[in-house]
């Protein structure tokens, strides 16, 4: 037996298991502080009534032998699928029912589309952003390249023609950087890709939070896109689903003569065997008016507390991306070049936890990411001490 001597080159991931420990180490120091956590990646808000409804229901269908279910389509039931067909269509995207596979999360199929790839394709990641992309090739052992995304071109890097990828990671919004492409920036990338003939792997997890039509909410919004495109979404930020596990992604049949549509069909139906009945029955209740009104009442709260973030660092004068289409707040760390200098002095001047931006790649290092994971009330207290400290 060999092993893949690949996952020697997978680095080791300390990002929150340190600020897990620093954090420890300070409340045990200083029991009565109250220490606010803004560095939280998950959501909080619970599951909107109507979902909870559909799932309680679909519960009691699997415990009665007419509505009972065994194996379902492996790329989704049709009834989720409908309601995404027409969750893209109020976009201005039209999709088939076969070009949408649905998943438990978007994070899994982020890997496992590589099954599709030969070992031989440049890969492009942006640095900094979500580690899966590097792991995963890294585990391939593929060759990375990184785009630089930096504050002259605030972190949104474009394209550059002396670079020769094959495969084009973007994630917009971003994490961890909360910049958005706009429309017309993200034409420029399916040009390049289109030119070059590589694909673009589209991580759309923070659609939802996109409230300004010059931004898109799909790459399939841009001319050209589905020739050269696949876009991963999921339920876990839109809808408090990161527990609950439901994901989408879109495969085009434009895409390389459909060959790669079928291909992640043979996949799927070999190596997986469909998200629960019950999951997918919550994950079509999102759609539903009242779930749309629900978890959009969730997805306020979350923007509210960027807005209170954002417009602290605009007080203090400190440079930001993101806080507007996206829970992330990604700035120029005030007096200090070492993220995770910079780290250390909030949690004991401030009492607030965030995340060093050197933990995304070398170009967060004197970043610093902020979430608005939090309750509205922690996250004005933990501003209102940030603002002290800096003003
Ligand atoms: C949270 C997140 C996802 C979502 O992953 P799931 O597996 O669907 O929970 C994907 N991409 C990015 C960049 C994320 O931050």
């Amino acid at each position: 037996m060999k092993i893949n001597q690949n996952y020697q080159n997978v680095s080791e991931s300390y990002l929150f298991s340190t600020i897990a420990k620093k954090v420890a180490a300070y409340t045990q120091a200083h029991p009565d502080r109250k220490v606010i956590k803004l560095g939280i990646g998950d959501v909080t808000l619970p599951l909107a009534p109507a979902v909870i409804r559909a799932l309680h229901d679909a519960v009691d269908e699997m415990g009665k032998k007419e509505t009972f279910r065994g194996y379902g389509p492996e790329q989704g039931y049709a009834f989720l699928k409908d309601s995404l067909q027409a969750y893209y269509r109020t976009k201005g995207v039209s999709l088939d029912s076969d070009e949408i596979f649905v998943s438990d999360g978007a994070k899994s199929d982020l890997g496992n589309i590589l099954d599709l790839f030969s070992e031989d394709n440049v890969v492009l990641v942006p640095d900094p952003v979500y580690p899966v992309y590097v792991d995963t090739n890294t585990m391939a052992g593929r060759r990375i390249l990184f785009s630089d995304a930096t504050k002259e071109n605030c972190f949104l890097p474009m394209p550059d023609p002396s670079v020769k990828a094959d495969i084009i990671y973007l994630c917009s919004p971003n994490n961890p950087t909360g910049a958005a492409y706009s429309r017309q920036q993200l034409k420029a990338w399916v040009d390049y890709a289109r030119e070059r003939e590589a694909v673009i792997l589209y991580d759309a997890a923070y659609e939802c939070f996109v409230s300004d039509s010059s931004l898109a909410e799909s790459i399939f919004q841009i001319d050209g896109a589905k020739e050269c495109a696949i876009e991963f979404c999921s339920f876990s930020k839109m809808a408090g689903f990161t527990g609950t596990r439901c994901g989408y992604t879109v495969v085009p049949k434009a895409l390389k003569g459909g060959v790669l549509n079928k291909m992640w069909l043979r996949r799927q139906t070999t190596k997986f065997n469909g998200v629960p009945y019950i999951v997918q029955r919550g994950a079509a209740a999102v759609f539903t008016p009242e779930g749309q009104r629900e978890i959009k009442e969730n997805l306020a709260i979350y923007q509210a507390n960027a807005k209170v973030i954002a417009s602290t660092m605009d007080k203090l004068g400190v440079w930001y991306t993101g806080g507007k289409h996206s829970p992330y707040i990604w700035f120029r760390c005030p007096d200090f070049d070492s993220s995770w200098e910079f780290f250390d002095y909030l949690l004991e001047n401030a009492n607030v936890v965030g995340t060093p931006g050197a933990g995304f790649g070398k170009n967060g290092e004197g970043f610093f990411r902020l979430t608005a994971f939090n309750t509205p009330e922690a996250t004005k207290e933990a501003c209102a001490r940030i603002e002290k400290l800096f003003s």
